[in-house]
Order: structure tokens, then C-alpha cells, then sequence
């Protein structure tokens, strides 16, 4: 029987990854969607080679080029953030989310609406609105399925356990490219030496979130909002080998950890063969040969970003949706040179401290049209102490 599938950032990191595991088995999947951004190259290409009904650029100027690309094909071609959420409601059985950022959450709710299986790789989806895609999931009889690695280990760790029997889930970090830098020097440190993670091939934007540590602040909320589970339970652990993903504590002492290789098509594998588990072209571990395991504390001076989700956490309601788009805008002000690596948790806090009074935007309602509210208001704040430097 063949699956209908659509991939939402196909043109990305995890998008290549899931492409490459269905191409593999041709016969067994008939594409529906695939979307991408400014890559109209790579998006054709991918449409043309899997044969996909329709291709979305998320940008409007993109359409002309997307279209000539795709001449004669056959395959519908489209553009613009509408265009994509039109082509997340087309019937499919399983879709990946794998755009970055805050776009990726109308997508993967429309997707959930027509009751279709979510993997989901895009963690701001839970962040920003975690109990409206629970909901939205819910209602509509759809599954979600975890495809970042740390929660694929520990949805992994729970098969056939109570969640009432876990005490902590520890989700691991590698540290990210600046773990062992002094800290005297992280202030100065460049684009190009945030862009290079030490065990992981990602896309630029959580690559660089892994060295501020922002990815594993996002990844603390998402853990709170996927397992239901309260935020005391959750710890972080340095492990700078990025083999233990996460591991799973429960109420007899016994820890169960997931261990595999820094291999992202493990995770989405998982989440497009479940609820079998099938075999997977990833590297099998000689763990005789690595020798040791290593742990450490995480420092909380060297990356404010985990406190500041602890606080996102307590305060809960859209102020995770403030912090992502705050970080979003902090991380596009790094990208272009217009503030330092370090001053992007000062300006994300700035904006947490300024916009946590505003109890009818924190407090307002988790629907679409307020995390988006939430939203706009931050990365105007953010940008605002961006321009002033205040
Ligand atoms: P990439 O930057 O490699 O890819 C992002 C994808 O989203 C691309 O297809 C890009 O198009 C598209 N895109 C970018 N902006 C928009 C927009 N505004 N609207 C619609 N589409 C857009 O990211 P990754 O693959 O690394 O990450 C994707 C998601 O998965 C993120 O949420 C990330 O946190 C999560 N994740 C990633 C992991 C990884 O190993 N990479 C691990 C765990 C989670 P184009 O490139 O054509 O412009
Ligand atoms: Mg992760």
C-alpha cells in the first residue's frame, strides 16, 4: 500500500534527510506536497524527482522561476505563507514539519486538521502554541509524532511505560560549538564560528542556537509541552559526544537512555516507520572503540538561554511564543552582523522582562491569531532594543 506524503521545508536539512529515506523505497510513497523558500532550484528538482502533485515557494517573487522550472512537468506550482497552509490541507497520510521558525506552526496545524500523521522537526511549533496543536491533534483524531532527536529518544524510552511511573526526562547537549571556550572570549565570537556544530550537520539557524544554547532552551518547553510532564522534571546534560540522546528516569531508579548515532535520519526514520521499527542506512555505534561517555552539568553563565525557559516555563501561556520570535529576531540581528553573539540572550530577555506585564498579550487565549499577536510584538520589541541599543 502506498502513503501519501508531504514534506514542508523538503529543501532543508531535515527535509533532504526525509527524502532521502523515502527515495529509497520509491514504491511505497506517493508525494503530495513539497515546499521550500528562496532554494526554487532544489525545490524543482525534489518535485521532479519524486513526482509531487504541487511545489510552494514561501515567497511570492520566487513564483515565476519555480513555475519555469517546473514547465512541462505536470506539477502544480505555487507561492507565498497561504499557498503553503492551502497545500497542508490536501489529504495525506504523513507529513513532515520541517520548516525553521515560527512559520512552520499554520502549516502543521492545517496538516492536523485533515487528521494526518505530524512529524514534527519544527520544535517552535510547540513553543509558541504547544496546547493548540495538542488540541488541534486531538480533535481531529491526529497523531503527532517527535522527530527532534532528544524527543524521538525519549517518545522511544516510553513505549509500553506509565508516564505516571517517570520521575525526569534529561535530554542532552552537546554544548554547541562554544562549550569549552572561555568565557571572556564568547562576546567576540563570529557568525562563521557559531555556524559550525561540532557533531551535527543542521541547517545554520539551530546550528547557531546550539551554541547559544537556544536550541536546548526551546527544546526544554518542548519537552514540557509534548510529554505533559512539569518542568521540574526536565534537566539538560552536556554530553559532548551527542550519542546518548536523552534518557528516560523513572520512580525505581532504573534510567533509560537512547543512544545512537548523530544521525538525524535515525529520528525521522523512526517517525515514518512507526509504529514499526524498520531498518535504517544510519552508522551502527562501536562503542568499544569510543571508550567513554561524557557528562557535565550545563553552566548557566556560559548560556542564559536555559534559565530564561525555565522562566518561559513558570510563566507559560504565549510567553513561550514571545520567546521563540524574540530569539528569532535576536538570531536574524546576529546573522547580519548587527549585534554580538552574546547579546542576543541579553536582548531576549530584555524583551521577556518588558512584555511579561503585559498580562492580556501573555495571557490572551492560545489560538493562531494571538501567538501571532504575541508574536509581532515581540520582534518589534526586539528589534526596537536592537536599533536603540537599550
Ligand atoms: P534548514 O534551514 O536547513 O531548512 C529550513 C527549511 O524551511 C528550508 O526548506 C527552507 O527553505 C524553509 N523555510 C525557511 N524559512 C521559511 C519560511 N518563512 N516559510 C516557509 N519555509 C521556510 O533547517 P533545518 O532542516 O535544520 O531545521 C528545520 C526544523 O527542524 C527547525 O525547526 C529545526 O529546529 C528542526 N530540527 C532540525 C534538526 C536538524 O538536524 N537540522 C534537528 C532537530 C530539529 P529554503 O532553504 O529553500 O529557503
Ligand atoms: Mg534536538
Amino acid at each position: 500500500m502506498t502513503r501519501r506524503i508531504s514534506i514542508f521545508g523538503a529543501t532543508g536539512s531535515i527535509g533532504r534527510s526525509t527524502i532521502d529515506l523515502i527515495e529509497r523505497d520509491p514504491d511505497a510513497f506517493e508525494v503530495v506536497a513539497l515546499t521550500g523558500g528562496h532554494n526554487v532550484a532544489r525545490l524543482a528538482e525534489q518535485a521532479r524527482a519524486l513526482r509531487a502533485e504541487i511545489a510552494v515557494t514561501a515567497h511570492e517573487e520566487n513564483l515565476d522561476e519555480l513555475r519555469a522550472r517546473l514547465a512541462g512537468s505536470g506539477i502544480e506550482a505555487a507561492a507565498g505563507a497561504a499557498a503553503i497552509a492551502e497545500a497542508a490541507r490536501r489529504p495525506a497520510d504523513w507529513v513532515m514539519s520541517a520548516i525553521v521558525g515560527a512559520a512552520g506552526l499554520p502549516p502543521g496545524l492545517a496538516a492536523l486538521e485533515t487528521g494526518a500523521t505530524l512529524a514534527l522537526a519544527n520544535k517552535e511549533s510547540l513553543v509558541t502554541a504547544g496546547p493548540l496543536v495538542l488540541e488541534t491533534a486531538r480533535r481531529h483524531g491526529a497523531r503527532l509524532l517527535p522527530v527532534d532527536s532528544e524527543h524521538s529518544a525519549v517518545f522511544q524510552g516510553l513505549v509500553g511505560e506509565d508516564i505516571a511511573a517517570v520521575e525526569r526526562i534529561i535530554i542532552t547537549a552537546s554544548g554547541g560549538a562554544f562549550r569549552d571556550w572561555p568565557l571572556d572570549k564568547l562576546a567576540e565570537a563570529t557568525l562563521e564560528q557559531a555556524s559550525a556544530h561540532p557533531n551535527w550537520d543542521m541547517g545554520q539557524r539551530i546550528t547557531i542556537d546550539s551554541a547559544s544554547m537556544f536550541n536546548k532552551a526551546l527544546e526544554l518547553i518542548e519537552t514540557k509541552e509534548f510529554f505533559g510532564v512539569a518542568p521540574e522534571m526536565i534537566e539538560v546534560l552536556v554530553h559532548p559526544q551527542s550519542l546518548v540522546h536523552a534518557l528516560v528516569g523513572f520512580n525505581d531508579g532504573a534510567l533509560m537512555a537512547h543512544v545512537g548515532p548523530a544521525d538525524m535520519r535515525h529520528a525521522i526514520g523512526y517517525a515514518l516507520n512507526w509504529p514499526e521499527r524498520r531498518a535504517l542506512p544510519v552508522d551502527r555505534l562501536d562503542l568499544a572503540r569510543i571508550g567513554a561517555l561524557e557528562f557535565r552539568a550545563p553552566d548557566d553563565r556560559r548560556w542564559p538561554a536555559l534559565r530564561l525557559a525555565r522562566e518561559v516555563m513558570a510563566e507559560g501561556g504565549l510567553s513561550g511564543a514571545v520567546f521563540n520570535a524574540a530569539k528569532e529576531a535576536a538570531l536574524d540581528a546576529f546573522i547580519a552582523g548587527q549585534i554580538g553573539f552574546l547579546r542576543m540572550s541579553e536582548v531576549v530577555e530584555e524583551v521577556l522582562t518588558r512584555l511579561s506585564g503585559d498580562s492580556g498579550l501573555i495571557h490572551a487565549e492560545i489560538t493562531l491569531d494571538n501567538v501571532r499577536a504575541a508574536d509581532d510584538m515581540a520582534r518589534k520589541t526586539a528589534r526596537s532594543i536592537i536599533e536603540t541599543g537599550a
